[in-house]
């Protein structure tokens, strides 16, 4: 099957990206620009930053000598090789599976005899094999180098890539088994990439050894540092958790693979273990937008209900992993609270990431921008992660690879089947072909989500019966089936034969604009109000205000609905928003003015009575995707705003 997680059981069975075709709208239109610009703009610049050329030289003998990148520089190559794998097979383009291919022989040329391979250690000038395992990535890059062969060995059977991966992962097992070094890499990924090589193997001792690794993880092997082991989950043992902590993309890979090692052996308490972390880290240390990992300071997640706007660091490799992550758990449990989160992190950190372009790429995602910022250098890699506006490349540049390979493999997510019927879980035009009790059952879908709600579902031929569950999002009160409401946040079923041109007929409310109020414990946050429509969350820029407003002076009339309008023009379809609000303190049109309350007042800002929140000058604030913003130039923005509940209360 060509997909990238194929449990050998669950309650779900994924589709292949041969049987589900996303071929029009929101997801057609970011695939296309995968294909076009980020995939080959993230050719480029492995290339120009020399991590490719890194493996030339290993395969040379030149290395240590012009070593470029940070230690995991070769991880990026086989993202790349991944995305390009996954996307070749999507679409048949012969000319880039040629480019992986000559990507596979460059990889192949710079493994040693023995399976090891990685350009940072064991040569002459290098540290040893395996001697900074807290920070030396070499699992890690396994880890990545697997996927992309089991990516290539899906797609197109055994290959290059497939022996390289093979003789890597026989290496693991026999250096880091059970008679081997009692150790765990300082980055998971290797856990997740073993168990899918068994699952496209059959070979049992990859399973085995990633369920050590996921054993030994919080055995305290890996040395303390000044994050503490916190930051590696070498703190406490993956089963006795409560919450996912530390560096996020790190938990969240670790707890990809544990999951992948409860399906396959069976082990539920693991299962329960790793879907409570997710509950309560869902409760309480996610961002409205899905974001995870709340700390810029060791990328980490922070404690519960620790969220501020402004600092949020919300990795897009978090939001592409925290995907993974409810992709695993709903092939597992079919339960549709994880294809809601896996939804809105799509939406709101995924595709927020990529620029209109695709040639430049957030890795940060904060909720609030307090200042504009200045533009990244085009023509070099930006030396930091957080940046006002989206950057070509990075020092350290996971993000781009990651979102390419994750939007290539976009169809995998949309639909799955068990023995009576088929799910659908995301809304995308396409089609779905599958076998249903044996029987083929092929549906085409079409739909403007996420801009309109309207989603029909037609029958291209005759079937059997079918029992068809469609996914109402949790934010979907008042959805409608062919007339009928149907309750959100849950799986509603049309059971029956389908006769060739059949159709019915989901409506969901996407085009209701809503507010949305944090929990009073997410603090930073109190007393603030954010407006999203459909699965999309919605911010203010500072250039669509009038003239002297300020985002930090104004409060949201909450007892005014948002309306539409005006529509911002970044890409079809897209649906802008306009929210009513007063001025709270002086800078806007007629706003309070004078005196202490004047925005640009330096003075001690501490009172001894409290400021006023409303009072001044009616504005009125558009308000753009969340996932669009930064594409107008440096600007400040605001996810959450101010609110003002209503009059009553303003004027007492
Ligand atoms: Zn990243």
């Amino acid at each position: 099957m060509i997909a990238p997680v194929v449990p050998s059981s669950g309650t779900l069975r994924p589709l292949g990206l041969d049987r589900v075709r996303v071929t029009g709208g929101f997801w057609a239109e970011l695939q296309a620009r995968n294909a076009e610009a980020m995939i080959p703009h993230g050719h480029e610049w492995v290339e120009r930053v020399g991590w490719v050329d890194n493996l030339r030289r290993a395969a040379a003998g030149r290395l240590p000598d012009g070593r470029r990148g940070p230690v995991f520089a070769d991880s990026d190559v086989y993202k790349l090789v991944e995305a390009m794998a996954w996307e070749a097979a999507r679409t048949g383009d012969g000319a880039l599976d040629s480019t992986v291919d000559d990507l596979a022989t460059v990889i192949a040329a710079a493994q040693e005899p023995d399976g090891y391979l990685h350009t940072g250690f064991g040569r002459a000038g290098q540290a040893p094999r395996y001697s900074d395992l807290e920070w030396g990535h070499e699992l890690y890059c396994y880890g990545h180098l697997i996927q992309a062969a089991v990516a290539r060995l899906r797609a197109h059977g055994e290959q290059t890539l497939t022996e390289v991966a093979i003789r890597a992962a026989d290496h693991v097992c026999r250096e880091f088994g059970p008679s081997g070094r009692v150790a765990v890499c300082g980055h998971p990924e290797i856990e997740m990439a073993l168990v899918e090589l068994y699952r496209a193997t059959g070979e049992r001792r990859y399973l085995d050894q990633a369920r050590l690794f996921v054993d030994r993880r919080g055995q305290g092997t890996l040395a303390d540092i000044p994050f503490g082991r916190s930051y590696y989950q070498d703190d406490v043992p993956v089963r006795t958790r409560d919450a996912f902590a530390g560096h996020a993309v790190r938990a969240l890979y670790l707890a990809c693979g544990a999951v992948d090692v409860a399906v396959e052996t069976g082990d539920d308490k693991l299962l329960d273990a790793v879907t409570r972390q997710w509950e309560r880290t869902v409760a309480a240390r996610t961002y409205l937008t899905g974001g995870m990992g709340a700390r810029g300071e060791g990328e980490a997640f922070g404690e519960d209900h620790e969220l501020p706007p402004d600092g949020a660091y919300a990795e897009t490799c978090a939001g592409v992993a925290s995907t993974m992550l409810s992709w695993r758990l709903l092939l597992a449990t079919g339960e549709a609270r994880f294809a809601d989160l896996a939804e809105r992190t799509l939406f709101n950190v995924v595709a927020a990431s990529p620029a209109l372009d695709g040639r430049a790429f957030f890795y940060a995602n904060a909720l609030q921008q307090r200042v504009p910022g200045q533009p990244p250098d085009p023509h070099r890699p930006s030396p930091r992660a957080v940046s006002s506006l989206r950057a070509p490349w990075f020092d350290v540049s996971c993000c781009p690879t990651n979102v390419a390979r994750t939007v290539a493999t976009l169809g995998g997510i949309v639909a799955t089947v068990d023995d009576g019927g088929l799910q659908l879980h995301q809304y995308a035009t396409g089609t779905v072909a599958a076998e249903v009790g044996g029987r083929p059952v092929a549906l085409r879908v079409e739909t403007g989500y996420p801009w309109d709600g309207t989603v029909r579902i037609t029958a291209e031929h005759d079937t059997g019966p079918v029992r068809l569950r469609l996914r109402v999002p949790s934010w979907a009160s008042g959805a409608v089936l062919d007339g009928v409401a149907v309750p959100p946040a849950a799986y509603t079923t049309v059971e029956g034969d389908w006769r060739a041109g059949d159709e019915i007929r989901l409506e969901l409310p996407a085009s209701r604009p809503r507010f949305t109020y944090p929990d009073p414990r997410v603090d930073a946050v109190r007393a603030c109000v954010a407006v999203e429509r459909g699965p999309l969350v919605y911010c203010a820029e500072a250039v669509d205000l009038p003239p002297g407003a300020s985002l930090d002076a104004i409060a949201v009339d909450t007892a005014v609905v948002p309306t539409r309008g005006p529509d911002p023009t970044l890409g079809p379809d897209t649906v802008g928003l306009t929210v009513r609000a007063r001025v709270t303190m002086g800078g806007g049109p007629e706003g309070l003015g004078g005196g202490e309350n004047r925005v640009d007042a330096v003075a001690w800002p501490y009172r001894s009575r409290p400021g006023p929140t409303a009072g001044g000058a009616e504005v009125a604030v558009p308000m753009v995707p969340y996932h669009l913003r930064a594409n107008r130039g440096p600007t400040a923005m605001r996810v959450w705003i101010p609110a003002r509940h209503s009059q009553h209360e303003e004027r007492a």
